[in-house]
């Protein structure tokens, strides 16, 4: 797994002089240093993490969204999603995989999946402010897989994006 963090900080969990400069300044969070220990833990058991980037961690209440590079979500969910089963196991959170530098669309799939999203529209509210309104797919009145105000939160912390979640039958 690549991350900003040296490999031999990561093994060894003492951090050199660089990257607890990093930690301080707030490049790196201790939720960061934990989640790429955990990823490092996982990689004998799961080669596939050994070629993935690790960008950032992002939490909101119960629900702990991970920020990966491009095209290694299926690395993550693969292996019947045993990777997130074990990463949810040893952070104690639900777990959202989500890639970096995706244009808005994709990253509300990754966000809201498994449910599929009809539409995505911008409301400019009088305040010159503006909203993102998500309308997803659910069926027979089920309540959504997720914490929705958890997840609109993280949109906002990794997108500063406003959104607005309606569902449709
Ligand atoms: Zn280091």
């Amino acid at each position: 797994m690549k991350t900003s963090l040296c490999s031999f900080c990561l093994k060894s969990g003492i951090l050199c002089s660089k990257c607890s400069e990093k930690v301080k300044s707030g490049e790196i969070t201790d939720s960061d240093l934990k989640v790429a220990r955990v990823l490092l833990s996982l990689e004998e058991s799961y080669p596939s993490l050994q070629n993935i980037n690790f960008y950032k961690s992002v939490d909101s209440g119960k629900t702990l969204a991970i920020i990966v590079g491009r095209g290694d979500v299926p690395r993550l969910l693969g292996y019947g999603g045993k990777i997130v089963k074990a990463l949810e196991e040893k952070t104690g959170k639900i777990i959202r995989i989500l890639e970096y530098g995706v244009d808005d669309r994709k990253f509300l799939e990754d966000l809201f999946a498994p449910l599929s999203i009809v539409t995505i529209n911008t409301i400019w509210l009088p305040d010159g402010s503006m909203e993102t309104r998500v309308i997803l797919r659910r069926r027979g009145g089920r309540p959504p897989p997720f914490d929705v105000k958890a997840l609109k939160e993280i949109a906002r912390k990794v997108r500063n994006m406003t959104l607005r979640v309606e569902f449709q039958e």
